[in-house]
């Protein structure tokens, strides 16, 4: 059942209805966003199947856990050079699945999995070994104290469409490399490549049922909340909220990284050059589908019309098609169908409201599903390109007056996942870095942090709860757990131990005088 074996299948689907499932023995269609086609049928699990899938988890997890740091660590490297060995198969199939481009699928996908599983092969057991603790109070004095992270059991990870290596199957390398099981739920629409990753996992001697994919809709990310010790949700904000609602009910903590409507603000003093290659670069990446994506930018007025004229040039430069081969193709597919509506939109609302579409604007034509590079200016807060995630290849440019305008138009957000600001003067971009409401903030750069591993990511407001990458990121897939040791006590009986006595009683209060009571008085 959750074991599956993708099986690609000849022929075509109706196209736009995106994975599609069906009944018991549930199957589900995969389809290529840029052609329509069906790649695959997969096999499927329903709700009342997870409590099994979790048992099984949690009955590997101990052997795995017993292994140690160095033991795991062993696999995880084993399934470093798997990835590198096969990058073209997964590239293959990570493009099948989501209509990216090969260089997307190779630079933000492939690179970034190979790294993570070297990362955390070689950081857990720096992050996560016991650590000792001091303390100041007189009364645990000769006491030995320390914190260990013991792991939460099994983790369940829940996954979105846009990056099925990245997002849906890095975050469970930090939370195998910790001791844990893992149950992955992917998108509906893009199973493919968390399924050739169990299979990876198991050629590198990962035990059987330590890692398990969940094939499924919503429902069954749903369930999975209730038998696990831990949620790594990365998706929509909408459906974040309710992945807390859920594990309300249990107290199953969750890590939420959510949507994003990242600013990007060019100030006078730029280098306007490296700002437009960057603001193309990042709003277009990956057909604008990923969560750090330039989705708005402002622009401080004396560069303006230098910096709309070289992007519009850019951008009209980018060629968009059908994905394979390297270098084929800039530009990819759509890869959730409803999601192109949801685009143009977008568009026709800022239009609507005055905006003027400088490049693209349309839905592309073919058998896949493709939005045209598109750039707006006359742009402002009425509209929807500016205060909802567009999640497409759009670049939306606003004039502002200065720069107190642009950080008070970039926080005027419910998001607060990442932001850039643009200056030859990094004193002042630093200083303006303080005052974005985002979770990361890059001077002069964008998105790039995300593979410095030891950077922790993750948003502000509703861009999300929780960070991953560096020490929380594999810390938040463990218990903490406090340990308190008396070796040598030095009396039976504690002073404070009862019976209470008036005169030991005056004592500890003069005691408590003297260490805490000396401070000054206001
Ligand atoms: P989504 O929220 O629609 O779905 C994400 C996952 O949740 C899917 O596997 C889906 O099947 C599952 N799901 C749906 N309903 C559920 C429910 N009620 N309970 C449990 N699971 C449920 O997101 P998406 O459309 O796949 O992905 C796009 C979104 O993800 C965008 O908003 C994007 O910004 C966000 N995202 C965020 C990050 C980040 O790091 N912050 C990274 C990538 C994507």
């Amino acid at each position: 059942m959750a074991q599956t074996q993708a099986k690609t299948v000849e022929g075509t689907a109706p196209h736009g209805t995106g994975a599609s499932e069906s009944g018991n023995g549930r199957i589900l269609e995969v389809q290529n966003p840029a052609t329509g086609q069906t790649i695959a049928r997969v096999p499927a699990i329903g709700t009342d199947d997870v409590a099994e899938l979790a048992a099984r988890a949690r009955a590997a997890q101990p052997g795995w856990e017993a292994l140690g740091f160095e033991g795991r660590a062993k696999v995880l490297k084993r399934a470093q050079r798997w990835t590198t060995d096969n990058a073209d198969r997964i590239a293959r199939t990570i493009i099948s699945e989501t209509g990216k481009t090969y260089e997307d699928a190779q630079l933000a996908e492939i690179a970034y999995a190979a790294q993570s599983f070297g990362f955390w092969a070689k950081n857990a057991e720096d992050y996560l070994s016991d650590e000792k603790i001091r303390s100041s109070s007189p009364f645990v004095a000769g006491r030995k104290l320390f914190v260990r992270y013991a792991p939460v059991g099994v983790v369940g990870v829940i996954g979105p469409w846009n990056y099925p290596l990245t997002n849906s199957f890095g975050d469970c390398i930090p939370a195998l490399a910790a001791g844990n099981s893992v149950i992955l739920k992917p998108a509906s629409l893009t199973p493919l490549t968390s399924l050739l990753m169990q299979e990876a996992l198991r050629e590198c001697g990962l035990p059987e049922d330590v890692f398990l994919t969940a094939v499924g809709p919503g429902p069954v990310g749903s369930e999975l909340i209730d038998h696990v010790g831990f949620v790594m949700f990365t998706g929509s904000t909408e459906v974040g909220k309710k992945i807390m609602e859920r594990a309300a009910k249990t107290l199953t903590p969750v890590g939420l990284e959510l949507g994003g409507k990242d600013p990007m603000v060019v100030l006078s003093d730029a280098n306007v050059e490296r700002a437009a290659n960057a603001a193309v670069h990042y709003s277009m990446q990956n057909g604008g589908q990923t969560c750090i994506s330039i989705e708005r930018v402002y622009v401080e007025e004396p560069v303006y019309e230098q910096f709309v004229a070289l992007v519009e040039k850019k951008l009209r430069a980018l060629r968009q098609g059908v994905p394979g081969d390297p270098g084929v193709t800039d530009v990819g597919a759509i890869t959730s169908p409803p999601q192109v509506d949801l685009i143009d939109e977008h568009v026709r609302d800022a239009e609507n409201k005055g905006a003027r579409v400088l490049v693209g604007g349309h839905r592309g034509d073919g058998p896949g599903d493709f939005y045209e590079p598109t750039m707006l200016v006359n742009v402002d807060h009425t509209m929807e390109c500016m205060t909802e995630e567009t999640f497409g290849p759009t670049l939306p440019v606003m004039k502002v007056r200065d720069a107190e305008e642009g950080i008070r138009l970039a926080n005027d957000s419910p998001y607060g996942l990442q932001a850039s600001i643009w200056t030859e003067d990094t004193d002042k971009g630093e200083r303006l870095a303080r005052e974005i409401e985002a979770g990361v903030v890059c001077v002069n750069d964008a998105q790039i942090n995300y593979i410095a591993l030891e950077l922790p990511m993750g948003g502000w407001k509703a861009s999300g709860l929780g960070t991953r990458h560096g020490k929380d990121g594999i810390r938040k897939y463990t218990q903490k757990q406090t340990v308190l040791v008396t070796k040598f006590a030095p009396t039976k009986k504690d002073i404070h131990m009862m019976p209470y006595r008036a005169m030991t009683t005056k004592l500890i209060g003069r005691v408590v005088k003297l260490l805490y009571g000396r401070g000054k008085r206001d």
